[in-house]
């Protein structure tokens, strides 16, 4: 397969690759090797000016086996229907490795909402939750936020589903604010369990967390808060970046600042006292850990041969194509897969919908000590079957997600 094959195309053969090692019947591969369901929408939305512009949508559900099928809505210029497929299958294996009740999906909604003001993003959440509510619910399909969404645009997705359906729905999409059913601790979820893993990571190689070095390419939610909670723990964060380019500072940033920084000019770019890099600089930046935390593809067949670091924890979605996995295997470069890695989110995000569904909710440090036992056992998990079957963390973690809908396939048997 070449550098050009598809999100889609990788999403399965990371599957096709982990499924090898396993004894699966051929009727439950063919059932995995496709979502469940993929629904396009095109809708109309009334901009500020009075013109009307037309979206499209998706929403794909990969697998409803565990439970109902859970993953959160990006707005992006670039969103493609293959690329929602591979994300909602990654979400599958993600909530599975990490023993949560849910199946994976995903979705988008192709538009730059950067250009966009905050009345006419609201217009377009709520009619692309009308065009989908069909198919999302509470016990169906649980969206959350991606790249570009937030707990505001959760929020109204709560509030249109319930002005459609009569009744209060706050367990319908997770990552909403506090005041409205959101769960203390989800904003950082995402960035704590990067941590957790880091810390895991650095042990087995021998390190402790105190002065390692962090190189981070990305500088939103999950990247920003990663970075201040690995900084808090003694690392010393020498490189982050976001989409105009990134900084370098060998003696460490100041994470808080840089937030700051970024939240007053747009970008990490012109920070004082940092020097300019170049994204791709990041990457191949000397260092302990690298944390890609963008975009998918980052690492690819062209560049993964100029990493440095010692681990890799990928924070984003399919940050490495598998011919930049071989590579880094060879350079013997420990790679935390990104469905055990960035877990944090849909986890705390579980919490939400369980709080939710009981109106109960818990205090911030039972959000985080729930997530802190949920990712370190996920971790030894996938550790173990690692070293047993002396294959990646990637590949072992992929084994571990795929025996555990399998065995539910099994015993749900096919209807009718
Ligand atoms: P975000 O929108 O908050 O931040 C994205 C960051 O990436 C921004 O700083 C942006 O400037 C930067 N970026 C965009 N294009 C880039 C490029 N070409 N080069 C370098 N930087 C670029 O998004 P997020 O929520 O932090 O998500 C980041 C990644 O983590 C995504 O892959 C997402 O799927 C994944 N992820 C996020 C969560 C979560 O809870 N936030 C959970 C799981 C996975």
């Amino acid at each position: 397969m070449t550098q050009e094959a598809s999100a889609y195309e990788n999403a399965l053969r990371l599957f096709d690759n982990a499924a090898e090692y396993l004894d699966l019947n051929p009727g439950i591969v063919k059932i995995l090797r496709q979502p469940r369901r993929e629904v396009a929408v095109n809708f109309p939305v009334i901009m500020d000016d009075g013109s009307l512009s037309m979206f499209t949508g998706f929403r794909v559900q990969h697998s409803t086996h565990l439970g109902p099928s859970k993953g959160g809505i990006r707005y992006h210029p670039d969103v493609t229907l293959d690329e929602i497929k591979a994300m909602a299958m990654l979400m599958t294996w993600k909530c599975a490795v990490v023993g949560l009740p849910f199946g994976g999906a995903k979705g988008g909604v192709i538009c730059d909402p950067k250009k966009m003001s905050l009345r006419e993003l609201e217009r377009l959440t709520r009619r692309y939750t009308t065009e989908i509510s069909d198919v999302i619910g509470p016990m169906t399909d649980i969206p959350a936020p991606d790249v570009n969404t937030n707990p505001q645009i959760m929020a109204w997705i709560m509030d249109t589903y319930t002005m459609h359906t009569g009744s209060q729905a706050l367990a319908v999409v997770t990552g909403k604010p506090v005041e409205v059913g959101g769960s203390l601790g989800r904003n950082e979820a995402t960035g704590r369990g990067i941590t957790f893993v880091t810390r895991e990571s650095l042990h087995l190689k021998g390190m402790g967390i105190q002065g390692t070095s962090v190189a981070i390419q990305g500088y939103g939610n999950a990247g920003s808060v990663a970075a201040s909670l690995l900084q808090d723990q003694g690392t010393r964060i020498i490189a982050v970046s976001d989409s105009r380019g990134g900084i370098y500072n060998p003696d460490g940033l100041d994470t808080r600042d840089v937030i700051h920084f970024k939240k007053e000019t747009g970008s990490v770019v012109g920070y004082p006292g940092a020097t300019l890099i170049s994204n791709d600089e990041l990457l191949a930046m000397p260092c302990d850990v690298l944390v890609p935390a963008a975009l998918g593809g980052v690492l690819n067949a062209e560049n993964a041969h100029e990493v440095k670091a010692k681990v890799i924890v990928e924070a984003a979605n399919s940050p490495t194509t598998p011919e930049a996995d071989l590579i880094l295997e060879e350079k013997g470069i420990m790679v935390v897969p990104d469905i055990l890695a960035n877990a944090g989110g849909v986890t705390v995000s579980y919490f939400e919908w369980v709080q939710d569904l009981q109106s109960f909710f818990w205090t911030e440090k039972e959000v985080n000590d729930h997530l802190h036992s949920h990712m370190i056992r996920s971790f030894d998990q996938v550790l173990a079957i690692s070293q047993e079957k002396g294959v990646t963390m990637r590949v072992a973690a992929y084994i571990k997600a795929i025996s555990r809908v399998a065995k539910a396939i099994e015993l749900r048997g096919i209807y009718p």
